[in-house]
């Protein structure tokens, strides 16, 4: 194997919910390995390190100045996990790109990583129980339900952001106290609802401060039963917990982010892996093409 730049960390769902690894709930902090691709922020630390034989003598430099600069400067032989010698870390500057490269003793490039820096942004959300002129309301217990109090819903918050603002930048933030808030709809909305069905602007419940609406909701009509997205609505089934509510927030979020504007069934990526793969249970990781489709 040849010498390769790879990232010093990742990010595994299960285990920061003190579960076993998984290797599929597994991230690189932007980092597309396959791509040789890293998306990063301004202020942000990324440490590469270098595997596939000992990297003794080699150097690396960045093409274009002032988007990422070195933190410390780079080194190459500390000893940093099995196969895996030397730290080069980077410090995010400005919005822009840059190549990362590595290159052996004599001078020649044995690897080259693609830099993107863009600039943090937040969007607030607002979560929602959604409720019909029929009574029927996602929460049935909006007021005492521990999953939908103020806490759960901030730590459901915290967890899509690890897993989509960690790796492009894009955090979901709160509005108000963050608390639950009713979603009433003055029609029936049948027991599968259809979101092409959903006009947020017809229900004065609406939280004009937020720029993402998650509307908890008994059942969901169509393919996509544990969350759908249209423009910036999302359902997420009610039923969901744990990490599947989590992962599914995020999938819908980044459905939302990829600014389709529509329910396209369509925009899903391919490998089981992927935090947009089409069917659950899936990854979320976050690869060089989404990437750059959620920045564009
Ligand atoms: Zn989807």
């Amino acid at each position: 194997m040849p010498l390769t730049l790879v990232h010093d960390s990742e990010f595994d769902l299960s285990v920061a919910h003190r579960g076993g690894a998984n290797p599929k709930l597994k991230h690189f902090y932007g980092f597309d390995p396959a791509a040789k691709f890293q998306m990063m922020t301004p202020g942000s630390t990324h440490v590469f390190t270098v595997t596939g034989g000992d990297p003794a003598g080699c150097s690396v430099e960045l093409d274009m100045p002032g988007v990422v600069s070195f933190l410390n400067p780079p080194e190459f032989s500390s000893v940093v996990g099995p196969n895996r010698r030397g730290t080069i870390p980077l410090d995010g500057g400005n919005v822009g790109t840059t190549n990362l490269i590595l290159k052996d003793k004599s001078g020649k490039q044995v690897d080259k990583i693609e830099i993107r820096v863009v600039e943090q942004r937040e969007i607030k959300v607002r979560f929602y129980n959604l409720v019909d002129d029929k009574n029927r309301q996602g929460v049935s217990l909006p007021d005492t339900d521990p999953a939908f109090q103020i806490p759960a819903l901030n730590q459901l918050r915290d967890y899509a952001n690890r897993i989509v603002s960690w790796q492009c930048g894009v955090s979901l933030g709160m509005t108000g106290t963050g608390v639950l808030r009713n979603l009433n709809f003055a029609q029936d909305l049948g027991n599968a609802i259809d979101i092409n069905q959903l006009n947020i602007f017809s229900t004065s419940d609406r939280d004009d401060a937020a720029g993402f609406h998650v509307a908890f909701a008994w059942k969901i009509a169509g393919g996509h039963t544990n969350g759908i997205t249209k423009s910036n609505v999302c359902l997420l089934d009610a039923s969901l917990s744990g990490q599947k509510r989590e992962i599914t927030l995020a999938h819908e979020f980044v459905h939302f982010l990829s600014g389709s504007g529509i329910v396209n069934m369509n925009d899903h990526d391919n490998q089981e892996n992927d935090l947009l793969f089409k069917i659950a249970p899936h990854g979320i990781m976050l690869r060089k093409d989404r990437l750059n489709k959620i920045r564009r």
